[in-house]
């Protein structure tokens, strides 16, 4: 695998908080329609999303990636919509693994997809996967998907992602009082002892479509202690500097299980992660209103350099901490106009 050399500037925005993560979207297109995402009333079969023309092409896409390796990024996450709806995925990912300086390729994938791609993903140089699982309750899971896919469709994909050697998997539930937190338990216990690793996400308020309230939010806490009385669970350190996740194992070696609680316990102090829009908007927060789009003036002609300058500029002026600001705001400033979630990845 030849690999371009890339000088490293790393750069860092106006709270010191460094550039490491960059999670880039590649369709906003997807085959469920989850209501805390993509209402299916609202994006319903005659919805117009993004053109074939106004999707960065992969070319785009890893002139892009490799101007934020030149600013510290290392980690690569592909997402959607579903990301997987993306024709020759695989390509992507195998240039993408070309870049100096990035150090992993993960993807994000409701799974579905996954008996037809895992292999040859995992060929092209995945490394690794986090497959979105609500419930595994077949009512709830219709519900949390929009009346979209199955529960054994998931499954599958997840055996798909274990005989490619995708492992271990996340497991990303969210979690929403009244809707599917009856059923988290159950989660917990069918992945126990898999080797999998089933991450609780609080429920958010992201995009504009969701009509969020707080009182839907099960708090990490609350679920974490319902399933130490069932499995006692001990805290374990992060992985690395800025984890979105709280670890814990199960005492008696069941595996490992985790917590992201950008509700109750935000940690907005160590966020390392930009977004990539799959029309080539850069946004520095999940909760941001703009971005800064990047596809025109390279289809004007910007050089390398010029990418890099204004990514570099985009990133140094960044202070965003929305979810450590969410219980200050007034219900006007919180309700103000966010980009949604299925537009860059969640
Ligand atoms: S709210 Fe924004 S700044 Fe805070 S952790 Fe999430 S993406 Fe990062």
């Amino acid at each position: 695998m030849d690999v371009e050399r890339t000088t490293v500037t790393p750069a860092q925005d106006a709270l010191g908080r460094r550039l490491h993560d960059l999670r880039i979207s590649v369709t906003d297109k997807c085959n469920f329609r989850c209501p805390y995402c993509m209402p299916a009333d609202r994006f319903h079969e005659n919805y117009e999303f993004l053109k074939r023309s106004e999707l960065l092409s992969f070319e785009e896409i890893v002139r892009i990636a490799r101007a934020f390796a030149g600013l510290g990024v290392a980690k690569l996450r592909i997402t959607g919509g579903e990301p997987l709806l993306r024709k020759g995925l695989a390509d992507l990912v195998g240039m993408l693994r070309s870049i100096d300086g990035i150090e992993d390729v993960a993807l994000t994938t409701n799974g579905v997809l996954l008996p037809e791609y895992a292999q040859m993903h995992a060929n092209a140089g995945l490394q690794r996967i986090t497959i979105s699982l609500d419930s595994l309750d077949e009512e709830v899971f219709q519900v949390m998907s929009g009346g979209r896919g199955n529960v054994r469709e998931v499954l599958d994909g997840i055996v798909a992602a274990e005989d490619a050697g995708l492992t271990p998997i996340k497991i990303n539930a969210v979690i929403r009082r009244g809707v599917n937190d009856h059923t988290a338990i159950g989660l917990a216990n069918h992945f126990y002892g898999s080797g999998h690793i089933v991450r609780f996400i609080e429920y958010m308020d992201v995009g504009n479509c969701n009509e969020w309230r707080k009182d839907e939010v099960v708090s990490s806490r609350e679920l974490r202690d319902a399933i130490h009385a069932v499995h006692p669970l001990t805290p374990l350190d992060q992985n690395y500097a800025g984890e979105v996740a709280m670890r814990y194992a199960y005492e008696d070696g069941g595996g490992e299980v985790g917590f992201i609680s950008s509700v109750t316990a935000p940690f907005c102090g160590g966020c390392t992660r930009a977004r990539l829009s799959a029309d080539g908007h850069v946004f520095t927060c999940l909760f941001a209103s703009q971005g800064t789009g990047l596809r025109d003036a390279m289809r004007d002609g910007a050089s390398d350099i010029e990418l890099r300058d204004t990514i570099a500029g985009i990133w140094t002026q960044r202070t965003d901490r929305y979810s450590e600001e969410r219980a200050g705001m007034t219900e006007a400033a919180r309700t103000n106009h966010k980009v949604e979630m299925y537009h860059i990845g969640g």
